[in-house]
């Protein structure tokens, strides 16, 4: 396999044009969840108003506890699968709601489903009446088991229809179409973003996608779990580059910025390669452990970002072993809190 683990990043992330979102009303839908709750502190930080809506199924409060006292920040507890009212006029909408680790989106597979799908429309006609320009959170997961490496947004992904994953990477593909629909023909602003697998604080532990099992894992002195032989691959990108990607994203406004955009980190590492890296970045004496490869697991998952270099001029700047490095403290600190509360 052509694989590529260091990626020389020679284009420098230009500065995010995000004097957009100072003064304005942004919706962070899914706001209290990992990707969500970065973003609602950015804005926060760039003096925006902020109302994260979200129904704390994956989410934690935990994650937006230093903001619920701003007075710019606006909690709001509702499923989006329901239509609501903001209260106030609404300039940005970002949607992050839905489940995103497996093991979490198959528990209720029609809820998943139903999220990405109706409440996607619900937003979109949210963004219609408003006037807002709306992001959606679209994933790598709409290339499915892909037959060609890197995935550029061109390629048309081969996903199944049914299966456990089905609902999610179906349930994003349909929201996507609705997108593109609400944009040619109701003419709203939308933004789509693919992203791949991220990774970095505000992570549950208990999340279940594979960086966030491996830290704990190695933290806790038990042995990291690799799923099937471990051949399996993936591209980890660090939450700072990909919040600033988003960012980006979601402020700029020239070149055909309603088409789907990567994003991602392209150095691409086996699962084993990865369960490595975490024993030694954490210093861990953990063993690695085989446990049975889940059923339509994609053997391959790679960006090709040239799209998101040349329309943004965004590129990811933290290799995996950095990412890595600043990660493991915030997992260390929240094992020893949920020790201390269980305690
Ligand atoms: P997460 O599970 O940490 O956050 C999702 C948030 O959405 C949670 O706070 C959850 O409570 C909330 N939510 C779920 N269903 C909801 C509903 N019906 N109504 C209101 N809120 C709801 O996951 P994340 O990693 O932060 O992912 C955020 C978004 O980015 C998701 O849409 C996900 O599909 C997408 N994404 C993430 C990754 C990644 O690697 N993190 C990769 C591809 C796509
Ligand atoms: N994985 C693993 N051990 C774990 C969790 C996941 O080996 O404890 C593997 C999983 O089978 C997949 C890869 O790691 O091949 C990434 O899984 P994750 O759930 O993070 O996200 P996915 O990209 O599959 O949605």
């Amino acid at each position: 396999m052509n694989r590529t683990t260091d990626v020389e990043f020679t284009t420098r992330l230009r500065a995010v044009p995000t004097q957009g979102a100072a003064g304005r009303t942004v919706l962070i839908a899914g706001g209290a969840g990992f990707l969500g709750s970065h973003l609602c502190r950015q804005h926060i930080d760039l003096g925006a108003r902020v109302l994260c809506v979200d129904n704390l199924s994956t989410g934690r409060m935990a994650n937006i506890a230093l903001l619920l006292d701003h007075p710019s920040f606006r909690f709001l507890r509702h499923d989006i699968v329901t239509p609501f009212d903001p209260g106030e006029p609404v300039h940005f909408i970002f949607n992050m709601a839905s489940p995103a680790s497996p093991p979490k989106y198959q528990i209720d597979p029609i809820a998943t489903f139903e999220t990405n799908v109706i409440g996607s429309e619900n937003l979109l006609k949210l963004a219609e009446r408003t006037g807002a320009r709306i992001l959606q959170a679209s994933t790598s997961e709409v290339y499915g088991e892909p037959e060609v490496t890197p995935q550029a947004e061109g390629y048309r992904g081969n996903v199944q229809t049914m299966g456990p994953r089905a609902c999610y990477d179906e349930g994003k593909r349909a929201a996507e179409t609705l997108f593109y629909e609400f944009h040619a023909r109701r003419g709203v602003d939308i933004r789509v973003a693919r992203i791949f697998n991220t990774y970095g604080p505000n992570m549950d532990p208990d999340d279940g996608r594979v960086v966030s099992n491996f830290i704990v894992q190695a933290l806790s002195g038990e042995d990291l779990t690799i799923y099937g032989d471990g051949s399996q691959t993936r591209s980890f990108c660090y939450v700072d580059d990909l919040v600033a990607g988003l960012m980006t994203l979601m402020y700029h406004d020239e070149g055909d910025i309603d088409r789907p955009v990567n994003l991602g980190n392209p150095g691409e590492f086996t699962v084993r390669e990865l369960a490595e890296m975490v024993l030694k970045v954490t210093g861990s004496r953990s063993g690695l452990v085989s446990r049975d490869l889940p059923a339509d697991d994609p053997t391959q998952r790679r960006p090709d970002i040239d799209r998101a270099r040349k329309l943004l001029g965004w590129v990811p700047k933290v290799p995996l072993r950095e990412g890595l490095a600043l990660t493991a403290p915030y997992f260390a600190a929240e094992l020893k809190r949920n020790a201390h509360v269980g305690s």
